[in-house]
């Protein structure tokens, strides 16, 4: 007699499923693989696979029975790396979703999200951290070392200063790396431990502040929905308190034994904030920057998904980290533009939060000083819960903003007489000024007085920027530099001179109005060291600086006490631009700006220079609030139709010239074009035509209902993706684009 499971394999020659694999690819789709004689892997567990001549690590994201592959081409899989899934269940399904949503290749939002040891293949465990205990021997070594080992002498002394415990963060301050300490261990003198890895309890350190009614009011009502999914917008004029509440409402979640995902915008993530949390709370905080090395980054990461850290704060990429038990997540400066990634996997990080906190069940608060016309939106459709605080915090009082006509005044290096008053007068009582203009370097052009050449980059439409300081031309826009020409390349003449103001020329204008006063800019160009943004934060607290010229760099989050007056220098560019989101834009980065000045007990004053002062913006931002204004510019939206009242997606492709990307585009806008509802624009040339040597265009699509146009690109895209001509160029599809 035959025994039963015989007969089965006989029946059935494949009795395990074919599997479903996202590998990273630029096609939007996976594919399949045998399991062949390895253990069945889970759906959401990495394996690896050879793919044409390559072998890549892929995800396992489905098993199927069937596949549209003949059964004798399918290839089994060469190693199976996890055996349990990597991520959590919803955290896998919100990626395969955004993949789905944002139509991006699913392998390559995985390869995106996953730390990149990970993506090597690298096995999900985490490595134990070690410090170096100072031995017996090596304290009595100590008082005869000689005195030409100064690193040794160096270490000793840390760990005698440290009771005897060297740990691995301290490596760093003593300039060290690890295997240098591996000498004293062969003498000794250090004993090298792993430390074991265990759940922090968190105790509060320093006492929380008496919260004023507002406050209060927002921490008591999302602290009721802890536990359970529900938005916030937590809409604060700058210096109300915001992170106080923050603070507040986590520490409740801490006691409630849940984690805390907390993110910032790029600019914002400062060793200030991080230190602000490390003061308030002792338990593992953890932060997620680009200067974290691959195995802190998968340390963190594993560290968070076990539950071993309590707090992660991170910028946008951090929204992918796995949590044990995620209990809230905060979005700081939630209408900031670098929330949603720009290239590859164009997703908004801002909206995927939301996402997660519903499926993670957990409270999830958007905080802006100037939010988003999207969170505005989700506020009068009551998805969002508005908590508003209005005063500042500590009884400082608003600003008093003051716009300044300028036309027909004279400018000396763009600033007028009055503005120049306005700032001796301030310095005058002990007081700082900061000097705002969105434009680094010294000058943003070039311009040969004998034939009226100007420096253009080669490879885009646009001026160079003259950097006099490291006496060259820098393309903003696709970063080529050279050095600075003496003559001019069109006609020899030597005699070039700079056109326009970049904070470089402001900052020697205002050393040259104010000799006797201490300038300093703060912009890309001189935070370019690591410690010198803290340095200048640093000076400036300790009232060693007197004026700051700055961009935006200055307009985030810092609270400078002594600070009483802004000066915007030229904001009349920001005021006419063809992108339907300027006006927001402006009244966002014109409130931030405006809202460094006077915090404590000291009244601010703002004053904006203009050739407008009869602007409409202008008028509207300084006689109403930021509140009724973004109320203003939602009618406008919604009268032209226009997100949030409409949804949009942005097809992109550039080649060595103009005419390929628009061959394709025309042939995508000619299939969208028949399905009904569906608004296509273009192809056009993209507003910056040609760029780091690349000619670009776009078709703009555009409907009522964001399900239409997720059905209608679904319903095209295979077909785009095997168009002849779309392999003539390099295309992206950007859903919800934020510069269209
Ligand atoms: P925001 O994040 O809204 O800009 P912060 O939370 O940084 O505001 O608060 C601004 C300043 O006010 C900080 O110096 C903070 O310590 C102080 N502050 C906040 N809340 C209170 C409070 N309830 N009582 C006293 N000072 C407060
Ligand atoms: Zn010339
Ligand atoms: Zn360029």
């Amino acid at each position: 007699m035959l025994s039963p499971t015989l007969i089965n394999c006989a029946s059935m020659p494949q009795s395990k499923p074919i599997l479903k694999v996202a590998v990273p690819t630029p096609l939007r789709r996976s594919f399949d693989y045998l399991v062949g004689h390895h253990p069945v892997p889970p759906i959401g567990c990495r394996v690896r696979v050879s793919f044409g001549r390559q072998q890549l690590v892929g995800m396992v994201v489905a098993h199927t029975e069937t596949s549209s592959t003949p059964q004798n081409k399918l290839k089994p899989i060469l190693e199976a790396i996890d055996s349990e899934p990597l991520l959590p269940n919803h955290l896998f399904n919100l990626l395969v979703w955004a993949a789905d949503y944002y139509m991006h290749p699913i392998g390559d939002v995985f390869t995106t999200c996953l730390p990149s040891l990970l993506n090597k293949g690298e096995p999900a465990e985490l490595e134990p951290e070690y410090c170096w205990q100072l031995t017996e021997a090596g304290e009595t070594a100590f008082p005869d070392l000689n005195k030409n080992a100064v690193k040794q002498h160096k270490i000793l002394l840390w760990a005698i200063d440290h009771q005897g415990i060297i740990q691995a963060s301290d490596l760093e301050q003593l300039e060290l790396i690890p295997s240098q300490l591996k000498p004293l261990i062969e003498k000794g003198w250090l004993q090298k431990e792993a430390i074991k890895p265990t759940p922090t309890s968190h105790t509060q350190i320093s006492r929380a502040l008496d919260l004023n009614p507002e406050q209060r009011h927002a921490v008591e009502s999302m602290q009721k929905s802890i536990g359970q999914f529900q938005g916030f917008l937590l809409d604060g004029v700058t210096g109300s308190g915001k992170t106080e509440v923050y603070l507040q409402l986590i520490e409740k979640v801490l006691t409630n034994q849940q984690q805390v995902l907390v993110l910032v915008p790029e600019i914002g993530l400062t060793p200030q904030t991080v230190q602000r949390f490390k003061r308030r709370f002792d338990c593992d905080i953890a932060m997620l920057h680009s200067g974290l090395t691959d195995r802190q980054r998968l340390n963190i990461w594993l560290k968070a998904k076990q539950g071993l850290t309590s707090i992660i704060i991170g910028t946008r990429s951090s929204l992918f980290t796995p949590f044990a038990n995620l209990g809230l997540i905060v979005v700081d400066e939630e209408h900031d533009v670098s929330y949603k990634q720009q290239e590859g996997f164009r997703y908004s990080a801002r909206d995927l939060a939301i996402l997660r906190a519903r499926d993670e069940q957990a409270p999830v608060v958007l905080g802006s000083a100037t939010p988003s016309m999207e969170s505005m939106h989700n506020v009068n459709q009551a998805k969002l819960i508005h908590l508003t605080l209005r005063k500042r915090a500590a009884n400082a009082k608003p600003p008093h903003i003051k716009v300044l006509d300028i036309r027909q005044r004279h400018l000396n290096n763009g600033l007028s007489q009055p503005l120049l008053e306005n700032m001796q007068h301030h310095l005058d009582n002990g007081n700082q000024c900061l000097v705002f203009l969105n434009r680094r370097g010294f000058a943003p052009s070039l311009m040969c007085h004998g034939c009226g050449w100007i420096a253009d980059c080669q490879r885009c439409d646009k001026h160079m920027t003259l950097h006099l300081q490291q006496k060259r031309l820098h393309c903003h826009h696709c970063d080529k530099q050279v050095f600075m020409p003496k003559q001019c390349p069109e006609c020899g003449a030597s005699d070039l001179f700079p056109v326009g103001l970049g904070t470089e020329r402001l900052e020697q204008a205002l050393i040259k109005a104010f000799p006797k006063k201490k300038v300093v800019r703060i912009d890309r160009d001189s935070t370019r060291r690591k410690q010198a943004m803290q340095d200048y934060v640093t000076a400036i607290k300790n009232n060693e600086v007197d004026i700051l010229v700055g961009t935006q760099m200055l307009a985030k989050g810092h609270h400078f006490p002594n600070l009483t007056m802004v000066a915007v220098v030229d904001i009349d560019g920001c005021l006419f631009s063809a992108d339907f989101r300027a006006t927001e834009r402006t009244a966002q980065l014109l409130t931030q700006v405006a809202g460094r000045a006077g915090r404590a007990d000291q009244p601010g004053e703002v004053v904006i220079q203009t050739h407008h002062p009869e602007h409409p913006l202008l008028l509207n931002l300084f006689t109403q609030d930021y509140q009724s204004l973004s109320q203003q510019i939602l009618a406008e939206r919604e009268a032209g139709m226009l997100p949030p009242y409409a949804s949009m997606a942005l097809f992109r492709a550039e080649a060595t010239t103009l005419q390929y990307p628009m061959e394709f585009l025309k042939e995508v806008s000619q299939s969208l074009r028949q399905i009904a509802g569906l608004d296509c624009f273009g192809p056009f040339p993209a507003p910056m035509a040609k760029r780091a040597g690349k000619m670009r265009a776009q078709l703009l699509c555009q409907a009522q209902q964001r399900g239409l146009i997720q059905r209608a690109l679904k319903s095209v895209i295979s077909n785009i993706e095997q168009l002849p001509s779309s392999r003539k160029v390099r295309w992206s599809i950007d859903i919800d684009p934020q510069d269209p």
